[in-house]
């Protein structure tokens, strides 16, 4: 058994102080709290080879959003009494050594469903029970727990979102008070040998200020979370009315949702305290819409997803995942990369990129766009591959969305009207005749006419020299025609789906060899 008396409180999302039931477990009944952030160098230092500034796993915004919430955290933290203890390494070795070596009673950390945790967290707690220490791994990342829809299910996910909806009902813990205030954490112990690092900067992790020309204008940290959605309520017709599908995804100046997927995605901010939050809101007003289209009803998609993904093997992929059409992509390479480098000559698509590119966030329908133009709308490039530039660049990047979004975009799982393709030059028209959002990300093409600026080679050559933006020189031809290369989609997309029904889904690489 443990000899030791205070509490290690590992943070990993859930960087925040409010509605942390893991950290206000660990501040209980002990005089010391050591509170841990691990650095995987894997995750955060700058790999050269990458093609975008950043890690191999996250590109440059996201790690600085990570840092700005931790410093965030660090001051919280500070002004709580204790201070965030930055160490470097493996983090599964860090952990072990950390609980070796400090005087630890309680391991507690926020329970994680990502199957990179899942891993982790396993080879953590059996180290900690083999050696008498206590593990507190509550869920709080999500409203529900995963688990408890799923045996509600009789054991398996439902993979509908009404279906979903049906099973769970209000969560248990939506009229009672939240611990939003944490007055005192107790004080960090002695730490031994291990080097305790302040949270680095960029510039400590080896990136240079010129790697990035514009960073992304959300700053990371709890303080900016809730300052963020105190504004978001304010509005409480806007609350109140939010249709998600009526938002407009050209809208760059003032953005048609809340942009609290990166806070979430960290845990900056509670999904179960912005959750209240809203219900307090709907209490106030005479009307409000409802799931699926609500700002509720998008939390709840959230939750749809976690339980789907949390209960379906190789949710990430499309061979052996039991609710993935197997479907012929190509592995085209030079149309990935003019998808991925804003190159494909559609304006519309090429602007959304550079927004990923330099914010790191889109609105959900530009998302859509793109992700339809690469797989079954336009290019029939492979989902998955969309998804990893989608992980590495988004600052909300979450392995369970992005993955679930993908599936549902690329007409895999969810969602399977493929005859309904984004045209990449009226739908981006529809909410922005003039082109605004385009020449604000592409201001190489800020002089062309509104007539021509979603099909730029349909200009004349003195309109193009007017602009001082020649189509094929300065901005690309199209990579493919939309007409054609739509109609080619559909028709592959109709054969697969043929194949799938008369072999039962049971579809081998040589089938879908003969498709391609
Ligand atoms: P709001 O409309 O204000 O919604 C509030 C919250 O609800 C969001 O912050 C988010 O947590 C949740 N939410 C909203 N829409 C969805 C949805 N469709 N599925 C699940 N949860 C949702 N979202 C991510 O958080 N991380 C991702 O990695 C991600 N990848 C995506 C990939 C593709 C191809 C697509 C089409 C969508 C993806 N989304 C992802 C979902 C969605 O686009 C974003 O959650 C949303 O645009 C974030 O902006 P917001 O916070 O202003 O959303």
């Amino acid at each position: 058994m443990s000899s030791g008396s205070g509490s290690l409180m590992w943070f990993r999302k859930g960087l925040r102080i409010h509605d942390n039931p893991a950290l206000e477990y660990a501040s209980r009944g002990t005089t010391r709290v050591y509170p841990l952030f691990v650095i995987d160098p894997h995750y955060m230092e700058p790999d050269p080879n990458a093609f975008s500034p950043g890690s191999t796993r996250a590109g440059i915004n996201r790690i600085r959003f990570l840092l700005d919430s931790l410093a965030d955290l660090d001051s919280s933290l500070k002004k709580l009494g204790s201070r965030l203890l930055v160490l470097k390494g493996e983090p599964s070795q860090v952990l072990i050594r950390c609980l070796n070596e400090w005087d630890v009673k309680k391991l507690c950390f926020e329970y994680d469903t990502d199957p990179y945790y899942q891993a982790l967290d396993n080879k953590v707690k059996n180290y900690a029970s083999a050696a008498g220490i206590e593990v507190f791994s509550p869920v709080s990342h999500t409203l529900f727990n995963p688990a408890d829809i799923i045996e509600k299910n009789g054991g398996r996910p439902p993979l509908t979102y009404q279906a979903f909806l049906k099973l769970a009902g209000e969560p248990s813990w939506a009229s009672s008070p939240l611990s939003v205030e944490l007055s005192s954490v107790p004080p960090v112990g002695d730490v031994g040998t291990c080097e305790i690092s302040q949270v680095p900067t960029l510039k400590e992790l080896g990136y240079e200020e010129e790697d990035q020309d514009e960073f992304t204008p959300f700053r990371g940290g709890e303080s900016e979370a809730l300052r963020r959605l105190r504004e978001s309520l304010s509005d409480k017709e806007w609350v109140a009315n939010f249709e998600k599908p009526k938002g407009d995804p050209s809208a760059y100046k003032k953005l048609a949702t809340t942009v609290l997927s990166p806070y979430l995605k960290f845990g900056c901010l509670s999904s179960r305290y912005f959750y209240q939050c809203l219900k307090d809101v709907y209490k106030n007003v005479k009307r409000h819409t409802s799931p699926p289209v609500s700002l509720v009803g998008q939390l709840l998609w959230r939750e749809f997803f976690y339980t789907v993904a949390f209960g379906t093997p190789n949710f990430d992929k499309m061979k052996g995942n039991k609710i993935c059409k197997q479907i012929p992509w190509n592995d085209d390479d030079k149309l990935l990369a003019a998808w991925r480098e804003a190159r494909t000559g559609y304006p519309w698509i090429d602007a959304i990129m550079v927004q990923l590119r330099k914010w790191g966030w889109m609105h959900h329908l530009a998302r859509h766009s793109v992700a339809c133009f690469l797989t079954r709308g336009d290019l029939f490039v492979h989902w998955e591959k969309g998804r990893d530039v989608f992980e590495r660049l988004l600052i909300d990047s979450d392995w369970t969305i992005n993955n679930g979004n993908w599936l549902w975009l690329s007409c895999s799982s969810f969602f399977y009207q493929y005859n309904r393709i984004y045209s990449p030059i009226s739908f981006g028209k529809k909410y922005d005749p003039n082109g605004n959002y385009i020449r604000h990300f592409l201001p190489i093409l800020k002089d062309m006419p509104k007539e021509y600026i979603y099909e730029p080679w349909t200009a004349p050559l003195s309109v193009q020299t007017k602009a001082k933006c020649i189509i094929g020189r300065d901005y690309p031809k199209p990579v493919v025609s939309h007409d054609t290369a739509s109609k080619e989609c559909k028709k592959k997309m109709g054969e697969a789906y043929a194949l799938n029904q008369r072999l039962n889904g049971v579809v081998s690489e040589e089938d879908l060899r003969k498709l391609r």
